[in-house]
């Protein structure tokens, strides 16, 4: 079916966002702040009582940091190259948070000595790390999720720890002398199943009552990251559906009486607002007879594509060429056979598709610049323009 693009952007927005393509040689990211504006609204609208922590990963353009610091965003970071741009652009460690679990002593040293009192965890190791290099902070423990199945990038597995772990985590937090302050989790990314973040919010629950029965240690906040969604072509519920659904998870749980909430969105905040213009290298076919068209565009998974591995992400194309559609492999311009898109999921393009055709992927505001590589067979990194 072709993609229509009423389904993904006003038509205002998409007339701007093309007024400004055509103006430009492929391939680019081309993003609309003021729709990253507007997605940070509704979220606010949908959470009002949430705390807000962009992950800074989903796209760490100074544009996008400032504007969500404007509205009076908090920061998710991970590393300090993604502490420096933040800091940089005049946001102060108090609203910052350290994400990452996985990270050095030295670099958590570093947080601390900028005034970052925030951090995740969900090892001993790390949390020893913490207490020593950063005495006192406010300590939040990562769990295990379920929903991998689900969510169309997960990001469970290799973070978070059972639940008797967290609890011990928590204890001994208190027993280094940092403040053992909430629970985090993230049920993946883009995640589709709602019901995930109820189980999610249930284990939250149970190692909050147990720890205050058994240790007095009183829980304060939990950290829901992220997992929104986004729009892509596996259609997903609204947001407003999302933020519903998990308000009455929590009140199921924790009654009116709500701890602090924090959301840590990336992508739902960010992809929205992007389109990545791409050229349509070659259209060939490998033998005399052969039905299928390879289609190869200027952008592929080591420029901003590389989402598309394992066909996770599948991105709406938008081509202006109307015409007989067929289906088609759709490849990057790289040496490398890694470099195919979409070879499974049969993308419909039509027929008199050509070289020098655009092609418009949508929905690629986020996780797309900052996962470009920087020179793979000489190409540069994907460019980006923010209107
Ligand atoms: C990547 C990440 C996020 C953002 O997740 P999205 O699904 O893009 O919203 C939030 N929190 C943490 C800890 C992350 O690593």
């Amino acid at each position: 079916m072709p993609i229509k693009v009423e389904d993904y952007y006003a038509p205002a927005t998409f007339q701007k966002m093309k007024a400004f393509a055509d103006q430009h040689e492929t391939p680019f990211v081309v993003i609309d702040t003021a729709t990253i504006d507007k997605a940070y609204d509704d979220l606010r609208a949908g959470f009002d009582f949430a705390k807000v922590y962009y992950a800074v990963k989903a796209n760490p353009a100074v544009e996008i940091i400032e504007l969500l610091k404007d509205k009076g965003s908090n920061f998710d970071i991970a590393s300090i190259y993604e502490l420096e741009r933040v800091m940089g652009c005049g946001v102060g460690p108090e609203r910052i948070s350290y994400g990452n679990t996985i990270k050095k002593a030295k670099d958590i040293r570093l947080f601390f000595e900028k005034g970052v009192r925030m951090f995740a965890t969900d090892s001993e190791a790390d949390l020893r790390n913490i207490a020593k290099a950063a005495p006192g902070s406010k300590i939040y423990v990562r769990i295990l999720t379920e929903g991998s199945t689900t969510a169309d990038w997960p990001l469970s597995r290799k973070f978070g720890c059972q639940t008797d772990m967290a609890m011990d985590l928590l204890i001994l937090a208190r027993q280094l002398g940092l403040v053992p302050y909430g629970v985090s989790f993230h049920v993946g990314s883009q995640q589709r199943d709602i019901s995930v973040w109820d189980a999610a919010i249930a284990k939250v629950k149970v190692i909050f009552e147990r720890l205050k029965e058994e240790d007095g240690i009183e829980l304060k906040m939990i950290n829901m990251g992220g997992g929104f969604p986004a729009n892509y072509i596996t259609r997903t519920n609204s947001l407003e559906t999302y933020a519903e659904e998990i308000i009455r998870f929590l009140k199921d749980d924790f009654g009116d009486d709500l701890p602090e909430i924090i959301l840590e969105p990336g992508r739902s905040l960010i992809s929205n607002a992007g389109i990545l213009v791409s050229e349509v290298v070659l259209v060939a076919r490998k033998s005399r007879t052969a039905v299928e068209r390879w289609v190869y565009t200027d952008v592929g998974l080591f420029s901003g594509l590389i989402e598309t591995m394992g066909e996770a992400i599948k991105f709406p194309i938008y081509t202006e060429k109307k015409g007989e559609m067929e289906e088609v492999v759709i490849a990057g311009p790289t040496c490398d056979s890694a470099d195919i898109m979409y070879e499974n999921y049969k993308y419909g393009l039509p027929l008199n598709l050509a070289s020098g055709d655009r092609l418009y992927w949508l929905s690629t505001g986020a996780y797309t610049t900052s996962y470009s590589a920087v020179e793979f067979n000489g190409f540069p990194p994907l460019k980006a323009y923010y209107l």
